[in-house]
């Protein structure tokens, strides 16, 4: 079976133990967790059973291997992750607002993830890529740019499909390139995947509905509108169609979004149906809040069967 690969950021995450916790004095933290939106992500195509890897960088530190470990155990193909001797392994540390909103401290412009650059990028890694995916979290270096629009050249002159997950943290916005960076992967999109603020960055329509034809008409296939707790939304030209959430208790939301694409991406590509994939996704981000850490609440097809047979 042909690989679903991704490229970017892998970090561990630190975080606070009770909502409304600051960072501003001391406090009990929980970590480190394996993390990085495209860990996640391409963690939990591995969990479905599906051939995934990611292209990274980290440091040789312990934060670095803590992850590597762990993508290898969960079956994914770590020869494309440098370990670069003399830089650190990126670090997030997050807190919890009492609404549920979070804040992040990021360390990864200055990590080992800020080094992917386009020499990383080599066609032979991606010979076997027929699907690779975009974190929008990942675009906030020119480097890292070049290399995704490498990346995304190759799979695409070998005939494979993108997706997309703008995947915006206001922290990063500042960062002027990557505003740029959205509009570009989105000419390449084939399955796009933001979250309900965002379409209304990544279109001019103010409405759902013109959003969403403004994007069809940039050539994006599929379109998915994650809603959080509300559930999400499947578009393609001329369809939409709603899930409800499945009601479980939240206990961390980091990631949901990163396990849900991951799933309905995966789904797509061993030929389900589009209402089929997205009740999957809709299973794998409830159990995704279901778990504290970024990456712990990823799940095989055995566990989202169950979850889906009660609800
Ligand atoms: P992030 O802010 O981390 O980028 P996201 O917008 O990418 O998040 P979410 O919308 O938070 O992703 O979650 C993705 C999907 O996971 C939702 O569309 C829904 O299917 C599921 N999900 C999220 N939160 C919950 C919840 N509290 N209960 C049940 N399912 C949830
Ligand atoms: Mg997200």
């Amino acid at each position: 079976m042909e690989k679903i690969m991704t490229m970017g950021e892998i970090l561990v995450e630190i975080m606070a133990t009770e909502r409304g916790q600051s960072l501003r004095a001391p406090g009990r933290l929980l970590g480190p967790y394996a993390s990085g939106a495209p860990a996640i992500f391409i963690d939990q195509v591995a969990r479905l059973g599906h051939p995934a890897a990611i292209i990274a960088c980290v440091g040789d530190d312990d934060f670095g291997w803590l992850n590597i470990e762990r993508l290898q155990r969960d079956g994914v193909d770590t020869g494309s992750i440098s370990v670069l001797p003399d830089a650190v392994t990126g670090s997030a540390f997050v807190t919890y607002r009492r609404n549920g909103e979070r804040d992040f401290i990021f360390n990864i412009t200055n990590s080992a993830c800020a080094q992917l650059q386009p020499a990383h990028v080599n066609a032979a890694a991606l010979r076997d890529c027929a699907h690779f995916h975009v974190m929008g979290s990942s675009l906030f270096s020119f480097r890292l740019i070049d290399a995704m629009k490498k990346a995304i050249d190759i799979v695409k002159g070998q005939g494979g499909t993108v997706s997309f997950d703008p995947n915006i943290r206001k922290e990063m916005l500042r960062i002027a390139e990557m505003r740029e960076a959205l509009t570009y992967i989105l000419e390449f999109t084939d399955i796009l995947l933001p979250s309900e603020h965002e379409l209304s960055l990544l279109a001019s329509a103010p409405d759902e509905a013109g959003a969403v034809r403004e994007l069809f008409g940039k050539g994006v296939k599929e379109i998915v509108v994650k809603h959080g707790a509300q559930g999400c939304c499947y578009f393609a030209p001329g369809v939409r169609f709603a899930l409800d959430a499945i009601p479980v208790e939240e206990l961390d939301p980091t990631g949901a979004g990163d396990c849900f694409g991951a799933t309905f991406v995966t789904c797509r590509r061993l030929g389900k149906t589009p209402d089929e994939s997205l009740r999957y996704a809709n299973a794998s981000g409830a159990l995704a809040v279901g778990a504290k850490g970024p990456m712990e609440g990823t799940s095989g097809f055995k566990q989202l069967d169950a979850l889906l047979a009660l609800s």
